[in-house]
């Protein structure tokens, strides 16, 4: 557009000199629900129009580029419009959306598989659903790490008609309803003027088109249910409860469409023998009382590191040891998921007390505590 030709910002906001911000914003949002080329189809210059009036705001809401313009005219401005619509003009809830966040327009986005926040005027790519799963693994499993596949059903587009819904393409047509828009507008009077209420199209469901032949495999849905086999890399030291995220392994609701997010819960089966505290491991043994008393070797469960296994290794227990004493083994615990090293092992004494002994032993024990008095 050469400037020549330029029409005054304000004059294409159909606003005077002195507005506020807010009444900008609101001449903006009423004229691009007007000019926008997707609801403006039968007028040949509406891209054009569309380009002038986003080019007006963008000077006009900016208190800078505004002042500037107000003193020097469009030589005291430079918007290059170009590479704002670069790839095209986006559609008008996505620009809307951007341009004011969510929400003033009612559900604007809304769809079942949901949608995620994409930088402005970027092209609307839709997101798939999560999938939320849980898999149990073993003490074992969990402490070495392990590979797991994992069977998920998920939508994905439908092959036969590549994701239209359609037997063919001929049978897709353009919503009369909406005219292909994928919105209809509700115009009511109220106390505060006219209220235009936005919707999603109900004949077309917002698509903008209808299928006249289904689709016989996906029954026009678009998609269907794969099974599907996901390989899920378990880390050692994974911990109880916890949910892995495998990125791209969730619903697929489109072609093209960024597929969701595997969210995998991991349930790791108790054992006995290990009592998990951060990345400490607890192991309670019971020992007699003449092991306690006059020390001795025992064997206990540890995890080997380096075979991958839970191992019996021996255990010095030093003459006169006290229930409740800790034996500590370094380095046997859970491997840490962040950062280096691994948590230890804690042994844990029980000494046990003897509830039914032989007459010999009894005699014995009455010898013992004889000579302790002296
Ligand atoms: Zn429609
Ligand atoms: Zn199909």
């Amino acid at each position: 557009m050469s400037s020549s030709k330029k029409r005054d910002y304000y004059e294409i906001l159909g606003v005077s000199k002195d507005v506020s911000e807010n009444d900008i914003k609101l001449a903006y949002r009423r004229l691009a629900r007007k000019l926008h080329p997707d609801l403006n189809k039968t007028d040949p210059k509406a891209k054009e129009k569309f380009i002038e009036l986003q080019e007006a705001y963008e000077v006009l809401s900016d208190s800078n580029k505004r002042s500037n313009y107000d003193r020097y005219g469009f030589s005291g401005v430079d918007v290059d419009m170009s590479s704002f619509f670069r790839g095209g003009i986006p559609g008008l809830d996505d620009l809307l959306s951007s341009l004011f966040g969510g929400g003033m327009f009612g559900n604007s986005f809304g769809s079942i598989f949901g949608s995620r926040g994409r930088p402005r005027s970027a092209p609307r790519r839709e997101v798939g659903q999560d999938i939320e799963d849980r898999i149990e693994i073993t003490f074992e499993e969990a402490m070495f790490g392990t590979k797991k596949d994992v069977i998920i059903k998920r939508y994905t587009p439908c092959d036969d008609c590549e994701g239209t819904g359609a037997e063919d393409p001929s049978s897709v047509k353009t919503c009369p309803q909406c005219n292909g828009s994928g919105r209809t507008r509700k115009m009511t009077q109220s106390g505060f003027g006219t209220i235009i209420r936005e919707s999603e199209c109900y004949t077309c469901n917002g698509t903008g088109k209808i299928i006249k032949k289904k689709c016989p495999l996906c029954n026009g849905m678009k998609v269907v249910l794969e099974t599907k086999t996901i390989h899920v890399n378990i880390p050692p030291g994974v911990e109880n409860g916890v949910h892995l995220k495998v990125q791209g392994a969730g619903h697929i609701p489109s072609s093209g469409a960024i597929p969701g997010d595997l969210y995998l819960g991991i349930i790791i089966e108790e054992n006995e023998n290990f009592i998990r505290r951060g990345n400490d491991l607890y192991t309670p043994i019971d020992i007699d009382i003449v092991t306690a008393t006059l020390g001795g070797e025992i064997k206990v469960l540890t995890l080997d590191h380096k075979t991958e296994k839970l191992v019996e290794r021996e255990l010095k227990i030093p003459a006169g040891t006290q229930h409740g004493t800790e034996f500590r083994i370094k380095n046997r615990g859970a491997t840490y998921l962040r950062g280096r090293g691994k948590g230890d092992q804690y042994i844990i004494i029980n000494i046990e007390i003897p509830k039914k002994i032989s007459e010999e032993q009894k005699k014995l024990l009455e010898k013992f505590k004889e000579l302790s008095k002296k």
